[in-house]
């Protein structure tokens, strides 16, 4: 029975509030599409302007521009802003102000459009506000699978990464079960005062289809929730998929095929998604798509990708596919499969290399599930050669790349903070700058176009910041940090304005920074005293770089990382009581330590106090004695001299501040960690916005902020 042109008392016709609700949900995605096309010609005229050696390239100069650059700035520092309730052992955090503010547009929208015009008090306008309530549900619909699909139509206009539109999928779920319930809670109020619900169950079949539509939704939003969902994830998923065929199945049996159009769109959308994935996966794993590569000899048989699988310290893999496929840009993730070592499962990875490296590296922390076997993998066939049966390259099929971040090159100063595994994402945007910094240095301009992104980068000064635990996870990138610190201060030379500054935070290992710190002291004593941002000579050759586990054969690799893992179970043998606060019982230092003067100051550690004075060092708990390395590996730097390593953790509001109190103009913050890290760097950037007055009369500049913690 067609329903939707009914229209009660005056009011207008159910079919026109669909219509109305996608007004709403169109015009928001159409301000925030007319948002991300304003930050793409930013970046083309900041990169055209620095070609053409204009001065201060990312600060707002014209009125348009100024009141732009206020608008953004306010808008920022609220929707980033979250109170935080402090208890005595940690710090509860709410959503952000931006986050709560959508989701609450949508339920405020929804809320009007089921209840405008109606007598919420008036028991004969039971029935009409639930027929209302179900045309505004299932007008829902779409938005939750546009929300959903990795080849997102609204992420590709707003210039959001699928997995940042996840949350929101999540809570449009939500809200479409605050809807669904009201529906059926008006109905069933209206008929309960004659006893009519079991009647209605029992004779309407209407209505007890709609009743397993609406437990099936219950199901979902329960089962999606964050413990839940992380319980095992690839059973998550595919119950997931199950869940929404039935859901919609039965709301297509239970509504009128008026509204049907509601759940064509979503099955169509879903296809789309899963039609693109299969060809973006043939495409990247069939070495037929590739006959140039198949001739160089760089790919052979009908697979594409082949990856090696190395193990770290701190039950980590290094998987390294040589001659990818498919470009990337730096920040973005592939979904990883292995199938002969953990069939039928994918897992998104950030890519840590960029494309020049003519390879595809990826660094995976081991959890409880296929992470954990790649790394047993990893461990077992460490060593033996390729033609063994057991080698430790297999075929791997890669699935994207996603993720999408605005190019941090259009920015005048850069700080990037990272903890542990969180340096897959910052270092290739690092060396991204590093490579725009050669473009600027590079003799041949290239010709500007339309359809060209322009070379170069606006970014003067970056700062670095890595927290690690130990020695071991340094060694993940000491070569391409050290690397990274030769290369710019070789550009020096011609770049006079560049400034690069690199330190590296150790939390749980203090006999490795206080070997660092004496052999600074002895061996790189020449090069301490030159400030960084002056031209020098290159300092290729002053000390000899090294990478431990680089410089092993395959065995002596295996038996390292063994040692690493027996490292961290180390404990105060003086003290067995002592409160251990690392993972394992190791003993790791919570001091937080302000920035170094100059690169050979390291901050004393005070081990397990947070922000307590330094230790005495005879009553200093062991810790980690295994990584001082033996006799014939000293006097050798792990890292470049001018690399800083200290000891603690750092204090990211007064790093982010310095850098702030040199930019000339807009400045990024990138952050990527654990999610206590990434969620107090955003707070000190809403309070240092905040403090700083940005883009309100004082001359401080705008701060853009990037928040990734390898989550949905
Ligand atoms: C965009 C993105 C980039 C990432 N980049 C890296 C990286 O560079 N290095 C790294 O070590 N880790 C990275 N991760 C995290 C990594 O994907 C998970 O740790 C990994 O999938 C866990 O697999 P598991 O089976 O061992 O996990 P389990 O031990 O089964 O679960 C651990 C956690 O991982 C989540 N998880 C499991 N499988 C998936 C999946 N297929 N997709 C999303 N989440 C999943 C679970 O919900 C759970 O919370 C990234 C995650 C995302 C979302």
């Amino acid at each position: 029975m067609a329903m939707g042109g009914m229209s009660m008392g005056g009011l207008p016709p159910l079919k026109d509030f669909p219509k109305m609700y996608w007004a709403a949900v169109g015009s928001a995605i159409g301000v925030a599409t007319l948002v991300n096309i304003f930050n793409h010609a930013l970046h083309r005229q900041r990169l055209s302007a620095v070609q053409a050696g204009q001065p201060k390239p990312a600060k707002p100069k014209s009125l348009f521009f100024l009141s732009n650059a206020t608008l953004f700035a306010i808008t920022r520092e609220a929707s980033n802003f979250s109170i935080r309730i402090p208890t005595k052992d940690r710090i509860f955090r709410l959503p952000t102000v931006g986050r709560t503010s959508l989701v609450l547009a949508n339920m405020i929208v929804l809320i009007v459009l089921i209840f405008y015009g109606f007598d919420v008090n008036d028991r004969w306008s039971r029935e009409d506000i639930g027929y209302r309530a179900g045309f505004v549900t299932i007008s829902q619909l779409p938005l939750i699978f546009l929300l959903a699909g990795k080849n997102n139509i609204v992420g590709l206009l707003t210039g959001t990464s699928h997995e940042r539109l996840n949350w929101l999928h999540r809570w449009c779920a939500r809200c479409l079960l605050l809807t669904a319930t009201i529906h059926m809670g008006y109905f069933f109020s209206d008929w309960a005062p004659y006893n009519y619900i079991g009647t209605q169950l029992k004779v309407n079949t209407l209505v007890w289809k709609g009743l397993v539509a609406w437990a099936m939704l219950v199901w979902i939003v329960f089962s999606s929730m964050t413990p839940i969902r992380g319980w095992c994830y690839e059973l998550f998923v595919l119950q997931h998929l199950v869940s929404f065929a039935v859901l919609i199945g039965f709301v297509y049996i239970h509504t009128p095929a008026e509204v049907h159009i509601y759940i064509w769109i979503p099955v169509g959308l879903f296809f789309f998604d899963r039609v693109i994935r299969a060809l973006r996966a043939l495409y990247a794993n069939v070495s037929f798509f590739h006959p140039q590569q198949r001739q160089n000899g760089q790919m052979s048989g009908f697979w594409a990708c082949k990856a090696e699988f190395t193990p770290l310290a701190h039950d980590t893999t290094r998987i390294v596919i040589q001659n990818p496929p498919i470009s990337w840009t730096p920040g973005q993730h592939v979904f990883l499969s292995c199938h002969s070592i953990v069939p039928l499962q994918s897992h998104p990875f950030t890519v840590a290399s960029i494309p020049q490296d003519g390879k595809m590296e990826f660094l995976v922390k081991a959890e409880t599930g296929g992470t954990r076997h790649f790394f047993r993998h990893a461990e077992k066939t460490n060593g033996l050669p390729a033609s063994s049966n057991k080698s430790c390259t297999k075929t791997v099929a890669i699935e994207g790349p996603y993720g999408c971040l605005r190019p941090l090159r259009q920015f005048d100063s850069v700080v990037f903070l990272a903890g542990s595994t969180g340096a897959t994402f910052t270092i290739p945007l690092l060396r991204d700058i590093l490579q725009g910094w050669k473009e600027n240095a590079s003799t041949s301009k290239q010709l500007s176009s339309l359809f060209r992104t322009p070379v170069g980068a606006v970014a003067r000064h970056v700062r670095f910041v890595w927290v690690v635990k130990s020695r071991g996870q340094l060694e993940w990138f000491s070569e391409q940090l050290s690397a990274v610190f030769s290369e710019y201060q070789n550009l020096q030379t011609q770049l006079r304005n560049i400034k690069l500054e690199i330190t590296v935070y150790v939390t749980c290992d203090e006999s490795f920074t206080e070997e660092h710190k004496t052999l600074l002291s002895t061996i790189a004593a020449p090069n301490l005293g030159t400030a960084p941002n002056r031209p020098q000579e290159p300092q290729h050759g002053a000390v000899e770089l090294r990478s431990r586990l680089s410089s092993l054969n395959g065995k002596e690799k295996a038996a390292e990382s063994k040692e690493k893992i027996t490292e961290v179970t180390f404990m105060d043998p003086i003290s067995p009581n002592r409160t251990a606060c690392g993972a394992d019982q190791t003993c790791c230092c919570k001091a937080t330590v302000s920035e170094p003067a100059s690169p050979d100051i390291i901050s004393p550690c005070c081990c397990c106090k947070v922000d307590g004075p330094s230790s005495n060092p005879s009553t200093r708990p062991l810790s980690l004695t295994s990584s001082t390395p033996s006799a014939n590996q000293k006097q050798k730097l792990i890292v470049h001299p001018q690399i800083s390593v200290m000891c603690g953790r750092p204090r990211p509001k007064s790093i982010i501040r310095k850098s702030l109190e040199q930019a000339l103009g807009e400045s990024a913050v990138v952050v990527c960690g654990p999610q206590g890290l990434v969620a107090d760097v955003k707070h000190d950037v809403v309070v240092l916005s905040d403090e700083r007055a940005v883009h309100k009369g004082t001359g401080a500049q705008g701060i853009f902020l990037h928040t990734e913690s390898f989550a949905y």
